[in-house]
C-alpha cells in the first residue's frame, strides 16, 4: 500500500514537472524566467521593473547591464535580491494565489518589485557593507519602493497589475508616511527612523541628489570605525540643516554599525 502511494506521488510529481514549462523573456535590460502559467504576472512585472529602472536612471542611478528576475515555484513565498548576485531578483511563490491583489494574497506585489529594485540600485553603488545596519538597507528599500510606486502609477495606472487594486493609495508616498505613523511601526523605531531618514534627506537635498550622496559616501572610504564622522561630513557637504544632523547623531545606531566586526 505504501509503495503504491509512493509511486502515485512520483507519477503526479512527474506530470506536474512535465506541465510546468519554464519560459524566458529577454529585453535590452531584463531577463525574466517564469513558469508558463504565471506568464501574465511575469509580463506585468517586466513592465513595472522597466518603469522603475527608467525612473531611477533619471535620479542618477546606474544599473548592471541586465537585471534578472526569476519567478519560481517553491515551498515559501518571498521576493528578495540574491546576496551572492545583486543583479538577480528571486520571486519564490507557493501558488497562483500569491500573485493576486493584496486583499486575497496578503502580498503587495507591485510595491515589493519596486522595493527590490531599490536594493539593486543601492547595491550597485554600495553593496551591503558592515557599516550599515539591515534597517539602513530596508529603510532605503521602503522609501525607494514607495517613491517608485508613484512613477508606476503615473505611467501604467491601475492596470499595472493583472488583479487591479489601488496600490498607489496604500503603498505610494502618502501611504508610506501614514504607515510609518501607525501603531504597528511604533514598535519598530529603527526601521521607522531609517525609512524616514531617506525621505527627509530627499526632502532636503532633492531626490535627484540621493544617488550623488550615496556615491559620496562610497568615495569617502567609509568603514565601521569612521562611519559616524564620514556621514556627518557628507551631510554637511550637502548642506543639510543642523537640526537634521543632530537628529541623525541621536539615532545613528539605527543606521550605522559603529563597532568594527
Ligand atoms: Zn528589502
Amino acid at each position: 500500500m505504501k509503495l503504491k502511494s509512493t509511486i502515485f506521488i512520483m507519477i503526479a510529481m512527474f506530470i506536474m514537472n512535465v506541465h510546468a514549462v519554464t519560459k524566458t523573456i529577454t529585453t535590452k535590460d531584463f531577463i525574466v524566467h517564469y513558469e508558463d502559467y504565471t506568464e501574465k504576472y511575469a509580463k506585468a512585472s517586466l513592465k513595472i521593473l522597466t518603469v522603475v529602472k527608467t525612473s531611477a536612471i533619471k535620479m542618477g542611478f546606474s544599473f548592471p547591464k541586465k537585471i534578472e528576475l526569476r519567478i519560481v515555484k517553491s515551498n515559501k513565498t518571498i521576493l528578495y535580491v540574491r546576496g551572492d548576485n545583486p543583479n538577480l531578483i528571486m520571486w519564490e511563490f507557493q501558488s497562483l494565489n500569491d500573485f493576486l491583489a493584496p486583499k486575497e494574497s496578503k502580498h503587495n506585489n507591485v510595491y515589493a518589485l519596486c522595493h527590490e529594485m531599490g536594493h539593486v540600485s543601492m547595491g550597485n553603488i554600495t553593496p551591503h557593507y558592515y557599516w550599515m545596519t539591515s534597517d539602513y538597507d530596508e529603510g532605503w528599500g521602503n522609501y525607494f519602493g514607495s517613491l517608485m510606486i508613484e512613477n508606476v502609477y503615473k505611467q501604467l495606472g491601475l492596470k499595472a497589475w493583472p488583479n487591479q487594486h489601488d496600490y498607489q493609495k496604500s503603498t505610494g508616498i502618502k501611504g508610506f508616511i501614514k504607515s510609518l505613523q501607525s501603531e504597528k511601526f511604533k514598535k519598530h523605531p529603527s526601521f521607522t527612523y531609517c525609512s524616514l531618514f531617506w525621505y527627509n534627506l530627499s526632502e532636503r537635498i532633492g531626490k535627484n541628489n540621493i544617488c550623488n550622496f550615496v556615491i559620496s559616501l562610497k568615495t569617502s572610504n567609509i568603514n565601521n570605525t569612521n562611519c559616524e564622522m564620514k556621514y556627518v561630513d557628507i551631510l554637511k557637504m550637502y548642506k543639510v540643516d543642523s537640526k537634521f544632523i543632530e537628529d541623525f547623531k541621536k539615532n545613528k545606531n539605527y543606521l550605522l554599525n559603529t563597532t568594527s566586526k
